[in-house]
């Protein structure tokens, strides 16, 4: 029987990187020969889709956090259940652009911290997170010069206070910081290191 795969989860605040680490982190482990299913959350299922509506500014449409923090622990579950659990059993490496610590530092901005924790309790532990850490400042000009669609987080000031929750919350979920300012190619090299010393790949 094929050996079980390996769940990776990649966390930061927007423009630290992680989408373009990801796909960095694939085609490390493929070039071993490895299959790697790549995925995000929100996910792509209904719930997730519900998820970035609410998130994408809309006029007029108020945000109501705690059925926020409740859909995005609900994704999560079937996130796992319907994509990320299937593709673990088959044997291939699953990396999560975000996961539960990203409920942590997000949705506990806005409802109580120790209640967002309960409801991600379901949630599956991952083999390996690491933090991509950078200055809000940094990862703020990076997300400006990328431009795209305007979403509820998309201040300096959330970001500064999003970055000091990821400093404080990383422990909580055994995440492995990397700093993120520095070079593409560097942070990825830092990533496989650390990847080989705890996956052995
Ligand atoms: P995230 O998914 O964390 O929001 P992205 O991977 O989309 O971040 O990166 C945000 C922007 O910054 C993209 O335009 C990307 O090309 C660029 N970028 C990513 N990593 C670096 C880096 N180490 N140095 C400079 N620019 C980067």
């Amino acid at each position: 029987m094929e050996k079980r795969g390996r769940f990776i989860v990649l966390e930061g605040i927007d423009g630290s990187g992680t989408t373009t680490q990801a796909e960095n982190l694939k085609a490390h482990l493929e070039s071993q020969g490895k299959k790697v299913h790549l995925t995000r959350q929100p996910s792509t299922g209904v719930i997730g889709k519900t998820i970035r509506e609410f998130l994408a500014k809309k006029e007029g449409q108020a945000v109501n956090w705690e059925m926020l923090a409740l859909l995005f622990a609900a994704d999560r579950l079937h996130h796992w259940e319907a994509e990320i659990e299937p593709h673990l059993r088959a044997g291939d490496f699953v990396i999560s652009d975000r996961y539960v610590l990203s409920s942590l530092v997000y949705q506990g901005e806005d409802c109580p911290e120790e209640w967002v924790a309960q409801i991600n309790q379901y949630a599956p532990q991952p083999d390996l997170t690491f933090w991509v850490n950078i200055s809000a400042e940094a990862a703020f000009k990076r997300v400006k010069d990328r431009g795209g669609v305007e979403e509820v987080y998309d201040d300096l000031a959330k970001q500064q206070s999003l970055e000091k929750r990821y400093a404080r919350l990383a422990s909580s979920q055994n995440a492995i910081e990397v700093n993120g300012d520095r070079s593409i190619s560097e942070v990825t090299q830092a990533l496989c290191e650390a990847m080989q010393k705890h996956l052995g790949v």
